[in-house]
């Protein structure tokens, strides 16, 4: 489909210092992060190229790090539904609302973008082991990817994790690690691993090429507007990772061209018992002060050590967005609320994501005529056990019309 002779480079986020693209995620001159960067000006990209691309994240291939296409491990990650909002906008009463349904990715999370591209890359180096940290959806993803690649995984997970992500990413093959520790712990020791072992973790020692599969969030959502970018967009936010990528999302389509020079505000949401990022924001400090035990529903947002976090503060600053955070009543509230009003069912980050742009409308911070869109990253079913105690009672009844009528029939009418 496309040329494979791209020109990768990796960047210090720092310093600048240009590397070659190895498998390599420091700077050697300052410790910085590496970022992948692009020939832009080689890139010839038209609104119209994409009309018969596949049906996937795929599709942005000149924007992916991967230069040899039959190396790519695909399970179909991307091009989830921009879901446009009526009920749920009316209720909160805005105009122009979607919500970015990435609950139907292939393991149920958006994590399945950045894995597919981790995995790939990890093959394109003739890397034979995979592996990665994770909260809870990145295991099943790596998991699943490697499966598809016949390639064995090692994933590390917190011990607490919830059960359905667990016997997921059992299920794929891969030798799950289930660690008695934080995940600011777990990455500590994958750090190490990965340097004894010449494991690719994808977000570790792959994580440059690893972050770039986030970015196409923000593609597709402008594609689906029509390339007619939002006004703002909420993310939940754990280590940052995923919204500097969609930030870096929205500044590359700037670049080629495919949408105008408009600011577009980012706004970060995370659970009020792990959300550093946003104390930081209050406080208007550019210092993340560490969460040391994390307490929240939302475990996948639970990382009170987010690696990303000073550069996500700053994106959200420099965008003019907001970072807001939700508490576990208010997070089970957004996944009810969500499901009700627009029938998506998510896990409680996207009921975070809910929750806080709840909050930022009823503060005024999000105003009644802008184009916003909500990312909605994993799927309800990977936490269930996060709302079961709050589902309306069940009724029960006997096969019998009686006692349907008795039970059921005289509510109806
Ligand atoms: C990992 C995860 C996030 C947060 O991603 P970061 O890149 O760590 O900020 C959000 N939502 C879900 C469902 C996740 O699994
Ligand atoms: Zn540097």
């Amino acid at each position: 489909m496309m040329k494979a002779d791209k020109k990768l480079m990796l960047k210090c986020r720092e310093c600048g210092e240009e590397y070659p693209p190895t498998v390599n995620y420091v700077c050697r001159e300052c410790f910085g992060p590496l970022d992948v960067t692009y020939d832009y000006d080689s890139l010839r990209l038209r609104k119209d190229f994409f009309s018969n691309r596949p049906k996937n994240l795929w599709r942005y291939l000149e924007l992916l790090p991967i230069c040899d296409p039959s190396k790519i491990v695909d399970l179909g990650a991307g091009l989830t539904p921009l879901h446009k909002s009526d009920r749920l906008a009316k209720l909160l009463g805005l105009r122009d609302l979607f919500l970015k349904n990435d609950t139907v990715n292939p393991t149920f999370s958006f994590k399945d973008r950045p894995a597919s591209v981790g995995v790939s890359k990890a093959i394109e180096f003739g890397i034979k082991t995979v592996g990665c940290a994770s909260t809870g959806n990145l295991a099943a993803a790596v998991a699943a990817h490697a499966a598809r690649a016949g390639l064995p995984s090692y994933v590390f997970i917190p011990a607490d994790t919830e059960p359905n992500k667990v016997i997921q990413a059992q299920l794929y093959g891969a030798n799950l690690v289930a660690v008695d520790g934080t995940y600011d712990e777990i990455n500590r020791l994958c750090t190490q691993i990965a340097e004894i072992y010449s494991w690719g973790f994808v977000n570790i020692n792959l994580r440059p090429y690893y972050v770039e599969g986030s970015k196409t969030l923000a593609y597709e959502v402008c594609e689906q507007l029509g390339w007619e970018p939002p006004d703002h967009v909420i993310v939940p936010t754990a280590s940052g990772a995923m919204l500097c990528a969609i930030s870096k999302g929205f500044k590359e389509l700037r670049r080629v061209g495919l949408i105008e020079e408009r600011g577009i505000k980012i706004s970060a949401a995370q659970p009020e018992g792990c959300a550093p990022i946003v104390s930081a924001f209050r406080s208007n400090s550019s210092e993340i002060v560490p969460v040391e035990r994390p307490q929240t529903i939302a475990k996948s947002l639970a990382i009170g050590d987010p690696g990303d976090g000073f550069y996500a503060l700053k994106e959200v600053r420099e965008s003019k967005g907001v970072a807001e955070s939700a508490t576990d009543e208010e997070i089970v509230n957004g996944i009810k609320l969500l499901a009700e009003t627009e029938g998506i069912f998510t896990e409680p980050a996207g009921g975070v994501a809910v929750a806080v742009l709840k909050k930022l409308v009823d503060q005024g911070r999000i105003d009644a005529d802008e184009r916003v869109v909500c990312y909605i990253t994993g799927n309800g079913l990977k936490a269930s056990e996060a709302v079961s105690t709050f589902a309306p009672r069940l009724i029960r009844i006997k096969p019998e019309l009686s006692s349907f009528l008795s039970r059921v029939g005289g509510m109806a009418a």
